[in-house]
């Protein structure tokens, strides 16, 4: 288990005062973890290479992987790239704030440390009312990617960050749980049509709605090629082995957990057979809502990986809407043989 966090300074309730203190930190190169309505950002100055350079150092996360940059408003996202494209112009106005980023021409201004030499930048403007006070108090855009150590579950908590970073940072805002749970969806503009990069808390439908059909995978060798695309990431410590339609599993002898949208309907106590065997059992969402499933997954995964299981036993959800980004973090999650 997980020692409680110390009464220490770093750790604070995000308030007018702590979020000012926040902002100086940034300014003066710190390290701020931060709440975002998709999951704690580990936040540096964007313009400040040797503070990015530490967000690199304190999650281990290879310098190949790029960090998307947060702004307060999409005028000041829009300052960090060379050129914004009708379309990209138009999902600014129509779902910012909001958990979309999008990836364009950069300025020479953005450090290459920020975009690990690529020709683009991920910019996006978030909705939490924290991370957009620090932002307008900071006046400077934030690189941050999640407040995890590379490979780890995102955190959607300040307790989460402190159990995956400890107190490596300045200082940890704590604003509540996250509410969509989920990392952004990341759209790039670096080739036409533009491509889904990376499903995540805006679902592709809102997006196409506006815009039209996007790409599924960048053309190899464009510069869309995105290494977020990593193949496994997001991953509890525990085996997580994904169910296959048609296949019944049985747990008999083992320590498994189960993660799934909802048990099963309960005729004539099935539901509770299903669930039986199993050591831990957690329910996304009873409701089947996908939202609360998304504001969950992470949290359940955390909490099966801390339950002494041998394996996590795991169903995909229905693969529309935000099931699309949800089913994507279960594979990537899971052990392939
Ligand atoms: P995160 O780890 O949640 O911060 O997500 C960052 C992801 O956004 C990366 O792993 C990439 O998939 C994508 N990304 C960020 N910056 C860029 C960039 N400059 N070009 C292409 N993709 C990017
Ligand atoms: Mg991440």
């Amino acid at each position: 288990m997980w020692p409680m966090p110390p009464s220490d300074p770093r750790i604070q309730p995000a308030s007018t005062a702590t979020v000012e203190q926040a902002a100086a930190l940034i300014r003066a190169g710190g390290l701020v973890a931060l709440p975002t309505e998709t999951v704690y950002g580990l936040g540096a100055n964007a313009l400040d290479p040797r503070a990015v350079a530490r967000i690199f150092e304190v999650k281990g996360r290879p310098s190949f992987d790029p960090l998307i940059v947060h702004a307060a408003t999409a005028e000041a996202a829009f300052d960090l790239v060379e050129s914004t494209p009708a379309q990209a112009q138009l999902l600014a106005d129509r779902l910012w704030p909001g958990p979309l980023t999008l990836v364009l021409p950069r300025r020479s201004t953005v450090p290459d440390i920020v975009v690990s030499g690529l020709p683009g930048v991920a910019v996006r403007v978030p909705s939490h009312p924290v991370a957009q006070a620090l932002l307008a108090a900071a006046m400077v855009p934030i690189a941050a990617p999640s407040a995890n150590r590379f490979g780890a579950i995102s955190p959607t908590t300040a307790m989460h960050v402190f159990q995956e970073l400890g107190l490596t940072v300045d200082m940890i805002l704590d604003g509540g749980p996250c509410q969509h749970g989920l990392e952004s969806t990341v759209v790039s503009f670096m080739e036409d049509p533009p491509v889904l990069l990376r499903p995540g808390g805006m679902p592709a439908e809102t997006i196409e709605d506006l815009i039209g059909p996007l790409a599924r995978r960048p053309r190899a060798g464009s510069p869309a090629m995105s290494p977020g695309m990593l193949d496994r990431h997001y991953a509890p410590h525990t085996p997580l082995v994904l169910h296959r339609a048609g296949s019944t599993f049985d747990p008999v002898g083992r320590r498994v957990g189960l993660l799934m949208l909802r048990l099963p309907p309960d005729d004539a106590g099935y539901a509770k057979d299903y669930a039986k065997g199993f050591a831990a059992v957690e329910e996304l969402s009873p409701a089947e809502d996908l939202r609360q499933a998304a504001a969950n997954l992470f949290a359940a995964m955390r909490r099966l990986d801390a339950a002494g299981l041998e394996l996590i036993y795991a169903h995909l959800v229905p693969d529309s809407g935000l099931g699309l980004a949800i089913n994507d973090r279960l594979r990537r999650a899971s052990t392939r043989p």
